[in-house]
């Protein structure tokens, strides 16, 4: 059999701890054989971006720009723990958040379901992705407590340091609590198209929600600005591909949300995309059936898997025991990197490769093959609980 063949590499960023052990072993076992692999390699595990002082983070990045379609391994975002685990010159930033900086970028995550493990939501019958709007609001905030009989006041200042609007927020009788937000026109603008380009790409409605009738100046340029976006931009690609944008209130979305059959994208603004994203994840069963895809307005993909390095489990791996890690989203990284290389380079048998491995995967579990994670949540009962190799080999062999 001969192998599929690319044009254009992909960009291929490795991480660290568990999900570093198993990335080549999914390569070698479940791409390699039918695909000649031809990817740039970045290393962002932690050793290697304390040495280049962080410069491969930017290389990756930048990587991306020039080729549009990247796929990362998950990495440790260090702390003081890892400053001493590891011996850092210093507690680098997230790669994540730097990636997606330089990519200007929204994250999108997306549940993968089989039938056998039920969302706890009855009428959830396709997967629900969360778009998370990722700047500014609660968290780049400003606050303070204010003093019994304080005075808090918004003021804001033009170029020319004249006042152009003040406002009294509050006179205080007694102790209080004073915040500051913001956001910009650009970053809503650019998350507005983000979300699109990502229901185009996968032919799924979009919602969007604030709370305008109360917020009638901030939330109101959130609905405003997707509205014009969507009508400048999209309204006649959204009729050709048969999809809608809807609009409605965050309290009426979630009420919709809740009865809904799923299948869409729900775009969040920052805090309710934090909240929420965590609900869908845990209502459709486990952090290793999520995966994740950075969408940037530039057109630029990078696809991973929603979890961390798995920390625990790489503790035990080191000590020569079998784990229990589930390579599902890391596979689905992999396939999702694939098939949209072969949408741009125009190689269907590449995103033909990614459609048949994702299927494998899923009725291996359907068949009732899977990790322990997905053991203690499926319906009926697992025959045969694998460890982490053992998951993956039984999948090789599905596919040869
Ligand atoms: P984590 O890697 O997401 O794992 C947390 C727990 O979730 C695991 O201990 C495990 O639970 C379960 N889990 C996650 N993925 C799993 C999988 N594929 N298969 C089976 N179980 C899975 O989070 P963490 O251990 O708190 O963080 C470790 C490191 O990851 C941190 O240094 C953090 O900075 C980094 N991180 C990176 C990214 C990224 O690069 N995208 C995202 C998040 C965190 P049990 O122990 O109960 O089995
Ligand atoms: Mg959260």
């Amino acid at each position: 059999m001969s192998k599929i063949q690319m044009k254009t590499p992909l960009v291929e960023i490795d991480g660290d701890e568990m999900t570093r052990v198993l990335w080549p072993i999914i390569k070698e076992k479940l791409l390699a054989p039918f695909v000649d692999l031809n990817t740039e390699y970045y290393d962002l595990g932690l050793k290697k971006r304390d040495d280049s002082d962080d410069q491969i983070t930017i290389d990756a990045a930048n990587a991306i720009k020039k080729y549009g379609v990247g796929v990362k391994n998950a990495t440790i975002t260090p702390n003081a723990k890892r400053l001493e685990e590891y011996g850092l010159k210093k507690q680098w930033k997230s790669p994540n958040g730097t990636i997606r900086a330089m990519l200007d970028g929204t994250v999108f995550r997306k549940p993968i379901m089989v039938n056998n493990i039920k969302p706890a939501v009855r009428s959830w019958e396709k997967p629900i992705t969360v778009g998370r709007h990722a700047y500014g609001d609660v968290y780049r905030n400003a606050e303070f407590k204010a003093p019994k009989g304080g005075k808090a006041e918004v003021i804001c200042t033009a170029e020319d340091g004249k006042i152009v609007c003040c406002e009294t927020i509050m006179d205080f009788e007694g102790e209080g609590i004073v915040q500051g937000i913001h956001n910009t026109k650009e970053s809503i603008s650019s998350f507005a198209k983000a979300c699109f380009e990502y229901a185009l790409d996968q032919k799924v409605d979009c919602w969007f929600a604030t709370k305008d009738t109360i917020s009638k100046t901030y939330d109101a340029m959130f609905m405003e600005t997707f509205q014009e976006v969507f009508d400048s931009e999209y309204k006649e690609k959204f009729e050709k591909a048969g999809i809608i944008y809807f609009y409605t209130l965050i309290d009426d979305v979630i009420a919709r949300m809740m009865k809904s059959k799923g299948g869409m994208l729900w775009a969040c603004k920052n805090y309710d995309g934090d909240v929420m994203s965590d609900m869908v994840a845990s209502a459709f069963g486990s952090l290793a059936m999520m995966s994740s895809v950075l969408v940037s307005p530039h057109g630029y993909f990078e696809y991973e898997a929603a979890h961390g390095t798995v920390q625990k489990h790489y503790y035990k791996h080191q000590n020569g025991e079998p784990t229990s890690t589930n390579a599902v989203a890391l596979i689905f990284a992999w396939t999702g990197a694939l098939r949209k290389r072969g949408e741009l380079d125009g190689i269907q048998e590449l995103s033909d490769f990614a459609g048949k491995l994702e299927n494998t995967v899923l009725s291996t579990i359907e068949d009732g093959l899977m990790t322990g994670d997905l053991a203690a949540i499926c319906d009926p009962a697992a025959k045969k609980v694998l460890n982490s190799i053992e998951f993956l080999d039984e999948i090789a062999s599905r596919m040869n």
